[in-house]
């Protein structure tokens, strides 16, 4: 779901909840794979040669793999929360994460999904109607 129509449906504090339980449980899979990667690389000290040994070698790179894209998914959200969480104070009233959506910065179809879009929002404040922007 697009973080504009999350934020309006359930709010900023349960998106900003959300993003960091989800980016935590992206933690936890790097480190399953990175002890999936260990051990192929453990297993493949033992010199065996064979299909074994192939199977070994594709487990291990699998799990490099998984261990990478799930630490650059873990920071990206969790750097995207951070940033939005930051900025998400009321100038006004000091209220945290208590804003309608106004706008958002217009999607490019060349940013790559890890890119953390929307790079800004135009929001107002629900109770003193302050406007600013979260970037
Ligand atoms: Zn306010």
């Amino acid at each position: 779901m697009q973080v504009t129509r999350y934020i309006e449906r359930y709010g900023f504090r349960r998106w900003y909840e959300r993003q960091l339980i989800e980016s935590h449980a992206y933690l936890a899979l790097a480190f399953v794979a990175l002890i999936l990667l260990l051990s192929g690389v453990e297993l493949l000290s033992d010199g065996e040669a064979g299909v074994r040994r192939m199977i070994v070698v594709l487990a291990a790179a699998a799990g490099g793999m998984l261990m990478v894209v799930s630490w650059r998914r873990f920071t990206t959200l969790l750097a995207r929360a951070e940033h939005f969480g930051e900025a998400a104070t009321c100038p006004k009233c000091k209220a945290w994460g208590k804003f309608r959506v106004l706008a958002q910065e217009s999607s490019n179809e060349n940013d790559p999904p890890e890119a953390g879009r929307p790079h800004w929002l135009s929001v107002r404040c629900k109770k003193c109607e302050a406007v600013w922007k979260l970037q």
